[in-house]
């Protein structure tokens, strides 16, 4: 049975989930789930990215300390992706020992393999709390990240331990190319290729005397930068560097959101390229679901309450909808009003009904039994009528106009009346979202 290890981004530990983060989990979840339809041996990881700079911030505004900060997040994440029943066999938590040790490991074999591709240098930029990242001029308009133009850059000068990133551009721009580590959609792998193209910077991958994350082996006073410890996540869940952990890496699918291709088809391949590790085979990026063209996010303060989306019409309605309207190449727009079309067209019209009258055709005879079996009554009108069991239902049905002529609206059978929990967007339940952003 071939393996098929799959992953999802690991979600910041500052805020709430929300739609965006539930695209992404649902679209890997299909795709775990028809893997495993085909036979596959699937390993479907999920996971949260807990040392973030902002989770220090959050965890003081909430007067907690991290460690109690993190854990309440993990549990209100893994609480909306059971409610959304993601069908994830793992979910890692980048302060748990097992990834810690993963981080370490990955590093000191890069020390020993390439010790001249980690070197120690003042670094002086402008920093994106949001993206965690040094910005360069490229990634800033207006004197904001592109990703979060409600954030202030913070400017940041200190001594930290580099990676010699810019060694690898060739290798990468290689893999790429022929199609060893695979890039989708194209749009994605374009951007990527032009990237590699104008040639890499290398990267700082320590902070300073930061308190909160994984000490940098063999310099205590620093810790390793976010990032460089968060992508090990999806190596680390494999039981690296503990014999066995090729059963799973490398990983055949990262899906990952457009904005962080940079980390996941760059500098990701390149670390592994480092440690003489196996490149992942494929990086699938979607868009964004977006709230009136923008992208949903905590920071831009347009996130959807992730609740309220559910109760609207249940999980299922919730999976459907964003999979069928947003999709996981491009970017789509959530608006209740679209959210409740579909409900009614799509799901309670067009399948419900079609449903209802596969059932009732059964009910009245009109379909034989299975098995050979004579259907309960009326059995033997089954194939007497003019429409009998071998014809399938007509374009022309009512029921199947209904949903197609978009209008839906009138005839929702099961449809639930507006109740308070319909509320507009925002309102009472944004103010749990405006806490720390
Ligand atoms: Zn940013």
């Amino acid at each position: 049975m071939p393996k098929f290890y799959l992953t999802t981004a690991i979600d910041y530990s500052n805020g709430d989930p929300h739609l965006g983060h539930a695209l992404e989990k649902i679209g890997a979840d299909c795709i775990a789930r028809y893997h495993r339809l085909r036979g596959d041996d699937v390993h479907f990881l999920m996971g949260m990215d807990e040392h973030s700079q902002s989770v220090i911030q959050a965890a003081a505004g909430g007067g907690v300390t991290p460690q109690a900060w993190v854990d309440r997040m993990a549990a209100t994440f893994a609480d909306h992706w059971r409610r959304l029943e993601c069908s994830h066999d793992d979910w890692i938590r980048t302060t748990e020992p097992r990834h810690i040790r993963g981080v370490v490991a990955l590093l000191e074999r890069i020390q020993q393999r390439r010790p001249d591709d980690l070197f120690v240098a003042e670094y002086e930029g402008l920093y994106c709390t949001g993206c965690e990242e040094f910005k360069t001029p490229a990634q800033i308009a207006n004197g904001h990240c592109i990703e979060h133009p409600t954030l202030t850059l913070v400017p940041v000068k200190e001594e930290n331990h580099f990676f010699r990133l810019s060694a690898y551009r060739d290798a990468v721009l290689e893999r790429i190319r022929s199609g060893a580590l695979r890039v989708e959609p194209e749009i994605r792998r374009n951007e990527v290729l032009r990237l590699l193209e104008a040639g890499l910077q290398d990267v700082s991958i320590s902070r300073q005397r930061l308190p909160w994350g994984i000490p940098f082996p063999g310099d205590p006073e620093q810790t390793v930068y976010v990032w460089f410890d968060a992508l090990i996540n999806y190596l680390s869940a494999t039981g690296f560097p503990e014999p066995g952990y090729e059963r799973l890496w490398p990983a055949d699918l990262h899906v990952v959101g457009k904005g962080i291709t940079r980390f996941h088809c760059v500098i990701w391949p390149a670390m592994l390229l480092a440690a003489g590790l196996e490149l992942p085979r494929l990086v699938w990026a979607h868009g964004y679901v977006q709230w009136e063209g923008a992208k949903m996010s905590k920071t831009a303060g347009t996130a959807v309450s992730l609740d309220a989306a559910v109760e609207r019409w249940g999980a299922d309605a919730l999976r459907y909808f964003l999979l069928r309207e947003v999709g996981f190449t491009n970017d789509g727009d959530f608006t209740w009003e679209r959210f409740d079309t579909r409900y009614a067209a799509d799901l309670a019209n067009t399948f419900g009904n079609l449903v209802s009258r596969a059932l009732t055709t059964r009910a009245s005879g009109r379909v034989p039994a299975r098995h050979g079996r004579e259907p309960p009554r009326g059995g033997r009108r089954a194939m007497d009528g003019p429409r009998g069991a071998r014809q399938p239902l007509r374009r022309g049905d009512r029921a199947v106009e209904a949903g197609e002529s978009g209008s839906g609206r009138r005839a929702r059978p099961g449809a639930r009346e507006p109740g308070p929990h319909r509320r507009p967007v925002g309102d009472p339940r944004r103010t749990v979202h405006s806490r720390d952003s």
